[in-house]
């Protein structure tokens, strides 16, 4: 059987304020290039009709529209930031156009906190249960360190610091290739660099130059990036520091910024 291909549609590369920021007149905020307009963070990736959704950020909607997403067969949220977790209300509308519940997968610790964000979809109330239309169908599956099959994908995650807390990352292998996401990472832990090794395709947070205590400076990611070996890629969860240009000029082959609209082949 030939192998399968999927398809990486980048719907955010943002940090958690998306970029432009609002009321800030810095050359990245006022840039004209498209690549500097930067919404919060996701990533759909489809394959042979079945798409699975990584963070669903407050930008959500607007990205779906913007990009023809026409499909969520299952959603996965990384950590429970509202910049990745505040879009799952905008799911409803994929559950009409499936006509079907969503399977919604998270770790233990981001799905208790989903669970009390969105009260009202979990554990609705008489009245928002009769009128269900209203309410975003969802499947909850807690998820720990084991592999789980998402579809045609076999998804794993692993918990990484995240400056205080922890986010998750993301393994989507797929006949033999592999979709590494790390959008929020505050250091490169020694399972993350293994997860990383030989990845086909990794995204990892590449926030300033600036160091923050919840993230990776540019150097940080493009040095963990180079040194793991992956086939291509991508810094994520870009501030407001850097053009989109700037940075495209100084990275080394094989990598480079992500931006919103980018489509890679996996
Ligand atoms: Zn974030
Ligand atoms: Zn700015
Ligand atoms: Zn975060």
């Amino acid at each position: 059987m030939p192998a399968r291909t999927a398809e990486v549609l980048v719907l955010g590369s943002g940090t958690s304020t998306g970029v432009p920021l609002i009321g800030c007149t810095c050359p990245v905020c006022t840039s004209s290039d498209p690549r500097d307009v930067r919404a919060r963070c996701g990533l759909h990736v489809s394959c042979e009709g079945f798409a699975l959704q990584i963070d669903v950020s407050p930008d959500f909607r607007a990205q779906a529209l913007r990009f023809g997403v026409s499909r969520v067969d299952a959603a996965l949220v990384t950590h429970c930031h509202a910049d990745h977790a505040l879009g799952l209300d905008d799911l409803r509308r994929f559950n009409t156009l499936q006509g079907a519940p969503i399977p919604l997968y998270a770790r233990r610790t981001a799905m208790r906190g989903l669970r009390r964000i969105f009260g009202y979809v979990f554990e609705p109330s008489d009245a928002a249960r009769r009128s269900r239309l209203y309410l975003p169908r969802l499947v909850p599956h807690a998820i720990g360190d084991a592999p789980v099959p998402i579809g045609p994908f076999l998804v794993r995650t692993l918990r990484i610091p995240h400056g205080p807390s922890f986010s998750c990352a993301v393994e989507v292998a797929l006949d033999g290739r592999r979709l590494v996401v790390a959008s929020d990472c505050s250091r490169v832990t020694p399972p993350l660099a293994a997860m990383l090794r030989g990845a086909d395709l990794a995204f990892l947070d590449g926030l300033r130059d600036r160091p923050h205590s919840a993230h990776l400076t540019v150097d940080a990611a493009a040095a963990a990036l180079l040194a793991s070996g992956c086939r291509r890629g991508r810094l994520i969860h870009i501030g407001h520091d850097i053009l989109h240009a700037d940075l495209l000029r100084r990275l080394p082959a094989p990598l480079a910024p992500s931006f919103d609209g980018e489509r890679l082949p996996l």
